[in-house]
């Protein structure tokens, strides 16, 4: 199946048109389909056909096997996008294109360009040599400079609708059962990557996890207790952020019992009641929020101790 067909045929049209732009920015929350979308965009550009992409062309077929010696992907190294991997990437536009007429540089997660790297890059869009085009790819458009963004075309990906979603996970689990593929679809918020990590078996071992620690976000704990409880569950980036999804999902499950509104899709409807009985609304979307940002940050490559300080901080904070 394909994602994003919508906002694919728009570009393929415009790429087909002969309007190609420097740069565009590619913006979408996790797991919506960013790099999907920048490789279709780059294998259009790179099309040697005259109705782009063919599929079928050479080129067109070195770059779904992501052998095409002009289409150039950078992700950041570790913490951040550093000024050496900018200063690379600016001595490899200078060179001419191996193949064709254009070459595609593909920036993953570019929200992790430090500002300097991002001044860096900025000269090259400033004055871009001919026939490159820029793919940066963002959670947040806000978190790159604004002189960044007013060079770029920005193409919003959207969350996926659970239908699309849920049929995406059936082709790709046939074995999954009904009621996991529904959970998966309902926990996704849109996201097929999301959908995917929650199907797959690493994510396990964190629902578990979380649903463990529901007694210390729900019940009055103290800060460093529940500190030493979110440590002792996990440590490595991945597992707390898969662990903040889950723990999120949890508390709209107590919200929603508070709230009287939907059923439980986390907890079981008991768990949830009961959690809802013994905090207060304002505490309960206080944790909330704080999950939802704790995930965030994690996601932007925030150190996991001041990250969980901080969401401990302020789910303590919430229930005082
Ligand atoms: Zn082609």
């Amino acid at each position: 199946m394909e994602f994003n067909a919508k906002e694919k045929n728009a570009i393929a049209e415009e790429i087909n048109r002969g309007v190609i732009s420097n740069a565009y920015i590619v913006e979408g929350a996790a797991g919506v389909g960013k790099t999907d979308f920048a490789m279709f965009a780059a294998a259009t550009v790179l099309c040697t056909d005259d109705k782009k992409p063919c599929g079928s062309c050479l080129s067109c077929r070195k770059c779904k096997e992501g052998a095409h010696p002009d289409l150039h992907i950078f992700a950041p190294d570790g913490a951040s996008f550093k000024i050496d991997l900018v200063r690379e990437i600016k001595h490899r536009v200078t060179l001419t294109p191996n193949e064709g007429e254009r070459s595609v540089y593909v920036l993953k997660d570019a929200h992790a360009m430090t500002a300097a790297a991002q001044n860096a890059l900025l000269k090259v869009f400033e004055e871009p040599p001919a026939g490159v085009v820029f793919f940066l790819l963002t959670e947040k458009r806000e978190s790159l400079l604004p002189t960044v963004r007013s060079r770029g075309r920005t193409v919003s990906l959207s969350a996926a609708e659970d239908g699309a979603i849920l049929s995406y996970l059936k082709e790709k689990f046939p074995k999954a059962d009904a009621a996991a593929l529904q959970d998966a679809v309902r926990m996704a918020e849109g996201s097929y990557g999301k959908a995917e990590a929650i199907l797959k078996k690493e994510g396990k071992a964190e629902r578990e996890a979380a649903l463990k620690l529901c007694d210390k976000v729900f019940y009055a704990t103290g800060r460093y207790e529940l500190y030493t409880a979110f440590l002792t569950q996990a440590r490595k980036r991945e597992s707390l952020i898969q662990l903040m999804d889950y723990l999120s999902v949890a508390a709209r499950d107590v919200l929603c019992s508070k709230l009287g509104c939907g059923r439980s899709t986390l907890l079981s409807q008991e768990k949830a009641d009961g959690y809802a009985a013994a905090t207060t609304g304002k505490a309960v979307y206080e944790s909330l929020e704080a999950l939802l940002d704790c995930g965030r940050s994690l996601r932007r490559n925030t150190d996991g101790n001041t990250a969980l300080t901080e969401l401990c901080r302020r789910i303590t904070h919430g229930k005082g």
